[in-house]
């Protein structure tokens, strides 16, 4: 559960996040909307505790543990990220960069370990190229795959569908659900309202800086959220 009281955040005198107090349950995919713009990465990167709030506290309890923004605590690497911008070093091969938090980690058997989180992804034909030898589909199982090769119990993953095809976008949503099931929870941005309506187990939605709404994925059907009314064809009620 994630318990955000009064979160603000400010870049220069440009409020991005306004004043949020709300509650996000864990519970397998966590689906989090919006339109452009509104918040949802920054909000992402708070919940990711890669940055802290300006004002406020985060506050994430994850299996007992507790963990908190104004505290110096972080849930890393139980809790990653894989940002719209998936930073893998340009310079390192796709395997290599998936190492990488292996060998940080000192992980014994790090080979093995390896080999597995590969043959989940399906990658063995491309993993020894470089990031920008592969399309953007494979550079971002890659992302995911060194997201998960420490066993995280959280992943949050920022415009998952974003940039990729149908195709791909099928093969992203079997490892997403092959992760669920294996007890992983994912807080997933996305703009496919198709992905949010057939597996989303709660729904997060963010507007103009702030969090509109937080339920299951029936509110997506009878939605309070302006923007979401729209993308339905439900016309918002007059004078709003
Ligand atoms: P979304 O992910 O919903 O599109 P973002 O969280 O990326 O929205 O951005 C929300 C607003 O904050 C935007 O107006 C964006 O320009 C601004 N913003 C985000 N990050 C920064 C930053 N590092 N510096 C300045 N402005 C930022
Ligand atoms: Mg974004």
């Amino acid at each position: 559960m994630f318990i955000l009281d009064n979160v603000e955040k400010h870049y220069g005198n440009v409020s991005v996040l306004k004043n949020i107090s709300c509650q996000i349950p864990i519970d397998g995919f966590v689906v989090v909307m919006g339109p452009s713009g509104s918040g949802k990465s920054t909000l992402l990167r708070l919940l990711s505790f890669v940055e802290t709030p300006d004002h406020g506290n985060v506050r994430l309890t994850l299996n007992g543990q507790e963990f908190e923004s104004i505290k110096p605590t972080r849930p890393w690497p139980r809790v990653t990220c894989v940002f719209q911008k998936q930073f893998l070093w340009p310079h390192l091969t796709l395997r290599e960069n998936i190492r990488l938090p292996l060998h940080a980690a000192g992980v014994h058997e790090l080979e093995s370990k390896l080999k597995s989180v590969i043959n989940l992804f399906g990658m063995s034909a491309f993993v020894d190229r470089f990031p920008n030898e592969v399309s953007g589909g494979q550079a971002q199982r890659a992302a995911l795959a060194r997201a998960l090769v420490l066993d995280p119990q959280l992943i949050l993953i920022d415009e998952a569908h974003g940039g990729l095809d149908l195709e791909q976008q099928k093969i992203l949503n079997d490892y997403l659900i092959k992760l669920r099931e294996s007890g992983v929870a994912l807080i997933i941005v996305t703009h496919s309202l198709e992905f949010a309506r057939r597996y989303a187990d709660r729904v997060v939605i963010v507007e103009d800086g702030t969090v509109t709404d937080v339920g299951t994925r029936d509110i997506l059907e009878r939605p309070r959220s302006p923007y979401l009314r729209r993308a339905i064809g439900l016309s918002t009620p007059r004078g709003q």
